[in-house]
């Protein structure tokens, strides 16, 4: 699939050609990580955040929201409950919270480690090399950062320097993966600005990049952000310009199972929040296979506004995992057991394709 293959279908909109999308992604899918659907469970550890991405709700100028960041303890509960809901993975997930420190979190990592058999997957934002070493040698498993848009002008325009560090995602998932950890990105779509060669560029990039899970979903604009107010300071939608929309996120889903056929990739919040009668389901018969249920408690989690409306925002942990087991069962689809790490072909010597290096 080159680039001007990838453009026509992001661009198609004949009904029984999307049919043909979509069923060539799942035929896909199933037959290179079948029809497990892996539960990552999703704590949302702290909601401070010292960097201002012009997109997001958790940016730290937004002084709206009340702020939080878990304790040990009470992370450990979530951990534990994660065990009980039978999930073989927990991600951490924070704002870029300089109050998370680097021996604090080693330490938290290695209890989970101790104490349960769980992959952990870390997304606490753009922190310094030595940190994510430090992480990865306490037993950190995957990290998620998403570059967002390969259009480098794009990018520096919604992402702002921290002191003397230019933001760089893409120069940290390289960094990642030298350390060993499976690395996970992804974009937002239908960024202001963003253009179909633009999204085009991103599907080739997780294709370059090798990604172990890609994470895609709609741009939702954020009222308390500069972009989602569009203040005059972003570019204006033109004729290129990809659209937020439901269908759009599924034929980035559908494009982004064809080109990295062995990704994790999760059916996400955002598209349940586009389409919270179907979306999740959708998603995972249009090329995803993982969900991400959440087990952060109820009082933190409405505190978690990455942007407005979100799906699953008033729900219990509890809640999460029943529904969520509900919809993979009722598309005809198992939940995978186990800490479903990327599944990697590699090439024996005798030039056989088998499936090897089960990582995590
Ligand atoms: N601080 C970490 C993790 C939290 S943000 C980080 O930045 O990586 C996780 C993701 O939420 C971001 O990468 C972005 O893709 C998504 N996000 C942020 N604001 C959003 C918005 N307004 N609409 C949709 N997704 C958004
Ligand atoms: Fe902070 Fe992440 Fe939001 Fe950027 S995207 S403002 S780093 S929480």
């Amino acid at each position: 699939m080159n680039k001007e293959g990838i453009l026509s279908r992001l661009r198609e909109e004949n009904v029984e050609k999307l049919e043909t999308l979509w069923r060539e992604a799942d035929n896909v899918r199933a037959a290179h990580v079948g029809d497990a659907v892996h539960l990552r469970g999703l704590i949302e550890i702290s909601n401070v955040c010292n960097r201002r991405c012009a997109y997001c709700g958790l940016r730290a100028d937004n002084r709206s929201i009340g702020r939080y960041r878990m304790t040990t303890e009470e992370i450990m509960l979530c951990v534990h409950d994660a065990v009980d809901y039978g999930y073989g993975t927990v991600v951490l997930q924070s704002g870029e919270d300089e109050g998370i420190t680097g021996s604090w979190m080693s330490e938290l990592i290695r209890r989970i480690k101790a104490e349960t058999g769980l992959a952990v997957t870390l997304s606490l934002g753009e922190r310094a090399g030595e940190e994510l070493l430090a992480w990865r040698k306490a037993g950190a498993d995957r990290y998620l950062i998403r570059f967002e848009t390969s259009n480098r002008k794009l990018y520096e325009l919604i992402h702002h320097r921290k002191g003397a560090r230019p933001s760089d995602r893409l120069a940290i998932l390289e960094n990642l993966r030298t350390m060993g950890y499976e690395t996970g990105s992804g974009v937002m779509i239908g960024i202001p600005g963003q253009t179909y060669e633009d999204l085009a560029r991103d599907i080739i990039l997780f294709r370059e990049l090798d990604l172990d899970m890609i994470g895609v979903g709609p741009y939702l604009p954020h009222p308390e952000t500069p972009l989602g107010k569009n203040d005059g300071d972003f570019p204006a939608a033109g004729v290129e310009q990809v659209p937020n929309t439901e269908l759009m996120t599924y034929k980035v889903i559908a494009l982004s199972r064809l080109a990295c056929p062995e990704a994790n990739i999760p059916s996400t919040t955002a598209l349940a929040t586009v389409n919270r009668q179907e979306g999740r389901e959708l998603g995972l018969q249009r090329g995803a296979n993982v969900v991400m249920p959440n087990l952060t408690p109820p009082e933190y989690r409405v505190l978690y506004e990455i942007y407005p409306g979100k799906a699953c925002i008033h729900e219990t942990a509890g809640a999460c995992a029943s529904c969520l087991n509900m919809r993979i069962i009722s598309i005809n689809r198992r939940t995978g057991t186990g800490p479903g790490g990327r599944r990697k072909r590699a090439l024996t010597h005798m030039g056989q394709n088998l499936n090897v290096n089960e990582r995590g």
